[in-house]
């Protein structure tokens, strides 16, 4: 992946030119992580550019910020205006969406105080970050890093500085040859991917974890949830057992940057007969036609950027 054919970046209230979006090495959040973001996926539709989930995506940006004390000087409507901006500005008919608000450069004291909020937004085309749909799946390994505590920082929160505990596990799996990481609790419970949370299949039941097991609460997974249950799927949240995954029929992780995506091994150790199974295969089917705007019970969630208005039909 590189940032090629992307000239412009919204930085701090205007769209400026990609090599002049740069910062100062003195900034707090270098240094320390002191910055929250989101990912979000613009994607192609008949209806032209459509954004998936932006406002959901945009409030869990403002509860991340409000966990560290950054004031974001933007509203959520400013945000979402600059996002459908910069897409189009750079005619991108799907992107992947990268707002970042941080800490910029005053002093260097731990505690962030006079040290500017500084907000910006990337977008660039990033295709599917793990397997593709169809493909047989991701292999994955249970890291050596245990996902921290609740009571440690907020996991609910996408903050710069958390995501170094991905970065290490996720290092640690592709030294070892794995596609991706898979992290488990403090209490020796599944917590999630690197970068995903994880749904298990057994006898046909659909399980996944919940906040209390130490994960970032997906939009994904969200709208996961939704699309099983409205497929007639039991669906139950609650703490998992890696022997859970192990023994399950089915394991797939759910993501913006991988969508859903079949876990077809962990440790080396084969889950299921196929992947994806057919309970991952119905889910992948029903989602790519959501993302794609051709699920009509889903339009509510889909931003056209046409319209500037969440897109209905
Ligand atoms: N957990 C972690 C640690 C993540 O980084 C992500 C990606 N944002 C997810 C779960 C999935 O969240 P979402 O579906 O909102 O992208």
């Amino acid at each position: 992946m590189g940032f090629k054919n992307v000239p412009w970046v919204w930085m701090n209230g205007s769209i400026v030119p990609w090599k002049d979006a740069t910062l100062h090495v003195s900034a707090h959040a270098l240094h320390y992580g002191s910055g929250v973001f989101e990912g979000i996926r613009c994607y192609e539709t008949e209806d032209g550019p459509c954004i998936f989930r932006l406002r959901e995506h945009l409030e869990r940006l403002l509860a991340s910020a409000r966990f560290y004390e950054i004031e974001i000087p933007y509203s959520l409507e400013q945000l979402e205006k600059a996002i459908c901006e910069l897409i189009s500005r750079n005619a991108l008919s799907s992107c992947y969406i990268r707002p970042i608000c941080f800490r910029g450069s005053h002093d260097l004291r731990i505690h962030p105080g006079n040290c500017p909020v500084e907000v910006a937004i990337l977008v660039w085309p990033w295709g599917r970050y793990l397997a593709s749909p169809g493909s047989p799946g991701v292999r994955i390994c249970v890291s050596p890093w245990k996902k921290f505590h609740p009571q440690m920082m907020p996991t609910t929160a996408k903050a710069c500085g958390q995501y170094i505990n991905s970065v290490l596990a996720g290092q640690d799996a592709a030294r070892r040859g794995f596609d991706e990481a898979l992290l488990l609790n403090m209490e020796g419970n599944i917590a999630e991917g690197a970068g995903e949370n994880i749904f298990v299949v057994r006898n046909g039941r659909i399980f996944t974890n919940e906040a209390q097991d130490s994960i970032l609460l997906g939009v994904t997974r969200d709208s996961v949830i939704q699309i099983a249950r409205d497929l007639g799927f039991s669906l139950e949240t609650r703490s998992l057992a890696l022997e859970e995954l192990l023994s399950a029929d089915e394991a797939f992780f759910t993501g913006t940057a991988t969508e859903v995506a079949a876990i077809r091994e962990v440790d080396g150790k084969r889950i299921g007969a196929v992947a994806p199974g057919p309970v991952t295969k119905r889910i992948q089917d029903v989602f790519a036609r959501v993302i794609s705007g051709r699920e009509l019970k889903y339009s509510r969630w889909l931003h056209s950027l046409r319209n500037g208005e969440p897109r209905s039909i």
